[in-house]
Parts: C-alpha cells; sequence; structure tokens
C-alpha cells in the first residue's frame, strides 16, 4: 500500500485532480458515481489510500470502505427507492478488475433490472466440496 500512484484515476481523483460526481467521502474514503452505471444509481467507494485490490488492502481500509458502502446504500434506500443491493468487488483482471485501486460497486437493484447472476448454480459432489474445504483450511493464515 502506498498514499498515490501516479498512474492511477481513482488516486487522481480522491486528489481532487480528476473529475467525479462525489456522493459521500470522509477522512479515509470516497464514494462517487459510477461513469458506466449499471443502473440507476451505481456508486463505487474507494479507500483515499492507493491499495491495488482485495488482497493488498489493509483491514482498517477495508472495514471503512464496507462502513461507507452501506452508509451510502442507506442513503439511496431512502432516495432511488431500489428493490436491492448488490456489493461487487473484482479481485485481479481475471476477475474482472479493470481500474486496480481497490473499490466496491454499491449497486441499487431494481425488479426487472437486467443484470443477471454472473454464475449458473451448479450441484457438485459432497465429497468435492469438501476435498476442497480442506485444501483451503490447509493453507492457514
Ligand atoms: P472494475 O471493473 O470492477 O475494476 O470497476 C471499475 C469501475 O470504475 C467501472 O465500473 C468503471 O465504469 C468505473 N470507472 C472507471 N473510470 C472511472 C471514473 N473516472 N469515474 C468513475 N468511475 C469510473
Ligand atoms: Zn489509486
Amino acid at each position: 500500500m502506498s498514499d498515490r500512484d501516479p498512474n492511477c484515476i481513482f488516486c487522481a481523483i480522491v486528489a481532487g485532480e480528476a473529475p467525479a460526481e462525489i456522493l459521500d467521502s470522509d477522512e479515509h474514503t470516497v464514494t462517487m458515481m459510477d461513469i458506466n452505471p449499471a443502473t440507476r444509481g451505481h456508486a463505487l467507494v474507494i479507500p483515499r489510500e492507493h491499495s491495488e485490490d482485495l488482497l493488498a488492502i489493509g483491514e482498517d481500509d477495508l472495514c471503512r470502505t464496507a462502513a461507507a458502502a452501506q452508509r451510502i446504500a442507506k442513503r439511496m434506500e431512502g432516495t432511488l427507492e431500489p428493490d436491492g443491493f448488490n456489493l461487487i468487488n473484482s479481485c485481479r483482471a481475471a476477475a474482472w478488475q479493470t481500474v486496480f485501486h481497490f473499490h466496491v460497486h454499491v449497486i441499487p437493484r431494481y425488479e426487472g433490472d437486467p443484470l443477471k447472476l454472473p454464475w449458473i448454480p451448479r450441484g457438485a459432489e459432497m465429497g468435492e466440496i469438501a476435498a476442497i474445504a480442506a485444501t483451503i483450511r490447509a493453507g492457514g493464515d
């Protein structure tokens, strides 16, 4: 984690050097409108300090970002009156991350909106699930 990545658009927004429609900010986070909204009100919550992704961000900034996401969701609940929310974080390009400054998408959802679940739920053998669980547990911290 570093204070500022000179090539990062979100760092530039935090510094006030790039435009953004800011919704909320505090000492550690900034919340803004996404410029390519998935639904009406789609927002992004970012830590002020540059961290590349979920694996790089410190626990304190992660918690602050989650708290800010809840705060803006509550504000949207009373203003946009959505029917639900998705919080989405993508970590690394393989998981669709395109801006490498940690962010949480706060996506208000509306009955009948066009978003789709991005995976197809399917059954698996319980033995296979148990084996994968054992692999993850064996890794420790
Ligand atoms: P992700 O693909 O999960 O990394 O999300 C990056 C998001 O940032 C996308 O939804 C973009 O639309 C959004 N985005 C990129 N540049 C800007 C910007 N300058 N201001 C606001 N949102 C942006
Ligand atoms: Zn950054």
